[in-house]
């Protein structure tokens, strides 16, 4: 059975700060759900391993915050809007930026989609931003990466106000996440923290070993969990491609994060039984048996790892979908002005 906890209904929803570990108490509503998710769980699971399942926690995080879109409402407040920027016809892109917009629609946010072609060029994307940054009605944006290699990505993301900047990917924001203090946390990492603190994982002095140090998921996951509180005090690996005898160091891990961008690259044989394993990993492969010739899949090599493990997400429908959900739950923060308040 999944041990979801649940804020649905909750005057304003405790996203994640890290706290004390509390046992959270569950709804009807999320039972129905939870059940759901055990038969889910059943039905690829051979033992004892129980799915991580980010469909059901952010179908379940939507609604909570479908909710609170509604309480606003009823108070005459302001409606979260959330923009972004998409340049070019990157198909992933399309897909990544697609979800975010129906995500909006889902929860009630105002959304707006500003598209330019690969052509566009680097002064008019800064001109877009600094639109952005001074349009009153809007609480975040994010500009979709990869950006064209004539377009500097860093300059860009330097270039959000990062009082806006829902992804998280500004050095304003990532200091201060490193240092403990509100910011606005990167998505992927924020919705893996809220994944464990809502499945009630025990974090507290396990050895977590991060595998991949992208600034925008191996690093300030490998930060986030290693701070003080709830989830966090674990004592943190962070393991890259210079990594000396990198199976031995993830056999050491209670908790793994994979993050690597290579299909199936960790192996059955890496893993300590009962590990909880956190696959951050897209990636397509050819699959003739799919009329798209092809299907995602993580980091980890999920049939050998998942009999092995206590916890493990799923790909898809694991860590991608909270990435979406943090996102949300950014912008309603800064619709708030809960990180800044000027
Ligand atoms: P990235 O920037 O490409 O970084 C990959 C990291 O993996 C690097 O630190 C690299 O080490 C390390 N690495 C590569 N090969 C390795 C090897 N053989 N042994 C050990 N380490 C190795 O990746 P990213 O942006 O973090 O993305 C990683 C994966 O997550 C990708 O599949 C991406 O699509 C996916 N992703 C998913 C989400 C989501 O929402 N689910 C969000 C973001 C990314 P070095 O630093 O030494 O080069």
């Amino acid at each position: 059975m999944s041990g979801i906890a649940n804020n649905a209904g909750a005057e304003k929803p405790n996203f994640f700060y890290p706290t004390k570990k509390t046992q959270h108490s569950t709804s009807i509503f999320l039972n129905d759900l939870m059940l759901r998710s055990s038969k889910f769980a059943e039905t690829q699971n051979p033992g004892n391993m129980q799915l991580l399942d980010g469909k059901l926690l952010s179908e379940n995080i939507k609604a909570e915050l479908a909710a609170e879109v509604d309480v606003i409402k009823q108070r005459g407040g302001k409606i979260p809007h959330l923009a972004a920027v998409l340049v070019g016809e990157n198909p992933a892109s399309e897909v990544y930026v697609a979800s975010k917009i129906r995500s909006c629609e889902q929860v009630g946010f105002k959304s707006s989609l500003i598209r330019r072609t690969t052509d566009v060029t680097e002064a008019e994307l800064l001109e877009i931003v600094e639109g952005l940054n001074n349009d009153p009605d809007v609480d975040g944006f994010i500009v979709q990466l990869p950006l064209p290699k004539h377009i500097d990505e860093e300059k860009i993301t330097l270039a959000i106000d990062f009082r806006k900047d829902v992804d998280g990917f500004h050095p304003v924001n990532f200091g201060r996440m490193a240092q403990g203090m509100p910011a606005f946390l990167p998505a992927t990492p924020f919705g893996i923290i809220e994944m464990l603190r809502r499945y009630n994982i025990e974090t507290s002095g396990k050895h977590c070993v991060v595998v991949g140090r992208s600034n925008i998921v191996g690093t300030p996951i490998s930060i986030l969990l290693s701070r003080k509180g709830y989830p966090g005090d674990c004592t943190v690996t962070l393991t890259h491609s210079r990594t000396k005898n990198l199976p031995a160091e993830v056999r050491r891990a209670d908790i793994i994060v994979a993050a690597i961008g290579v299909p199936h690259f960790i192996k059955g044989d890496w893993v300590k039984e009962g590990a909880v394993v956190i696959d951050v990993g897209m990636n397509r492969i050819d699959d003739s048996s799919k009329k798209s010739g092809s299907r995602l899949v993580g980091d980890v090599d999920f049939d050998a790892v998942a009999p092995k493990c206590s916890h493990i997400t799923p790909v898809p429908g694991g860590v991608g979908l909270m990435t979406v959900t943090a996102l949300m739950i950014n912008t309603l923060k800064s619709c708030r002005k809960e990180i800044y308040q000027d």
